[in-house]
């Protein structure tokens, strides 16, 4: 049974768009609720940061922040004023009625006016058990080689680089700047990427290809040493010394949950609008790695987290809940208190 009150906000997800989306939803007295997730696996809320050691490309922490802390940091941030935040996953959300029903795993559904989907996108990882390991203790083994690849553990070291679509291409150009050399591991003899980036990285001098193998360990305790690679044509097993590991076999937006019920793009990312959160569906808003299989940063995350928030506070204000401080909305105009609704003036 739904719980008799009707929240303005319900957010989905505790990464960087969610906890952004909190802070601003709360400072507008909308008292949102957020759905955090809850750990199964090696999945933990928090979103991909929590697999982040060192961050330094997010701005006010000039001596670099942990991904753990400043995910913690942005939570208490929502905290501190009236977000509430359950513990748990959601497993559904009925965008056939309205106010929207938002089911999580063990409590009660909940009733919402608008809803912001934030909840991320998985990266691939390749499954090997000492691959999470490292991953998670900062040991070198990533998934992203913008936010981490600077880091100065991985200067002037040889650099793995696993896939052969255009992620893989472009991690392994950005790693040319600080690696001594990178070397590709592609499972054929053929690359996915577009040709245009294909020849850019094989023309690149600091660059290997090592076609048809596959890593099958990653060797090292506290730090990655090397990895076991296998011949996927011969089957015969060769060792490579690198001091990182990326992988860049894609992404999966967190969108199972929708059920199709939101317009998603061909690569399975929610559909908003150029510089908009508003989904296919009126009242339901998406941020973060969700909607964006492009930028991928913390801070791309937090800025649309801030917009979904601001776009749902201006449409309950349209629909005569609440204040929107912002006359003009992606809908179209809107007053600064319900009474002061005016009839748009034909131009
Ligand atoms: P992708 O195109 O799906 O490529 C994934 C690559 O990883 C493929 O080469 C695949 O091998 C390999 N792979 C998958 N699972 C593997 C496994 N378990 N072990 C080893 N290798 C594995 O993903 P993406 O590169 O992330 O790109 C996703 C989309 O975003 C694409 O449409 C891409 O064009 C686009 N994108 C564009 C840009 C850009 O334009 N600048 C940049 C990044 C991404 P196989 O080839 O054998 O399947």
């Amino acid at each position: 049974m739904p719980e008799g009150k009707v929240h303005d906000v319900v957010i989905i997800g505790s990464g960087p768009a969610a906890w952004t989306a909190a802070v601003y939803a709360a400072r507008a007295n909308l008292q949102p609720v957020v759905y955090e997730g809850e750990p199964i696996g090696t999945e933990i809320p928090g979103g991909q940061l929590m697999l982040t050691t060192d961050i330094e490309n997010y701005p006010g922490f000039p001596e670099g922040v942990t991904g753990p802390e400043l995910m913690e940091r942005m939570k208490a941030q929502a905290e501190r004023y009236d977000t509430r935040v359950v513990s748990e996953l959601v497993t559904s959300v009925d965008m056939s009625q309205y106010p929207f029903l938002v089911t999580p795993s063990y409590g009660d559904p909940v009733k919402a006016l608008t809803v912001i989907v934030a909840t991320g996108a998985k990266a691939k990882w390749l499954g090997l058990p000492n691959e999470m390991r490292l991953a998670q203790q900062g040991g070198g083994v990533s998934a992203c080689a913008v936010c981490d690849g600077a880091l100065m553990f991985y200067r002037n070291k040889r650099l793995a680089v696993v896939g052969g679509g255009d992620t893989a291409m472009e991690e392994a150009l950005y790693l040319t700047k600080y690696a001594s050399e990178v070397v590709i591991i592609h499972r054929r003899d053929k690359f996915r990427a577009s040709k245009v980036m294909a020849d850019r990285v094989l023309s690149h001098p600091k660059v290997r290809v090592i076609w048809n193998s596959e890593v099958t360990e990653v060797n090292g305790y506290s730090e990655i040493t090397g990895v076991e690679l296998t011949d996927t044509v011969t089957g015969e097993k060769s060792d490579l010394e690198v001091g990182g590991l990326f992988i860049a076999i894609g992404h999966e937006p967190n969108t199972k949950f929708l059920n199709g019920q939101l317009e998603l793009t061909k690569h399975g990312y929610i559909k908003v609008d150029a510089w908009r959160t508003a989904t296919s569906v009126p009242g339901i808003f998406a941020a973060g790695d969700v909607i964006d299989d492009y930028y991928r940063q913390a801070i791309s995350s937090a800025g649309t987290g801030c917009m979904a928030a601001l776009e749902a506070e201006r449409w309950l204000a349209h629909h005569g809940i609440g204040e929107s401080p912002i006359l003009e909305t992606a809908e179209g105009p809107v007053a600064a208190t319900p009474d002061q609704v005016e009839d748009p003036q034909p131009a």
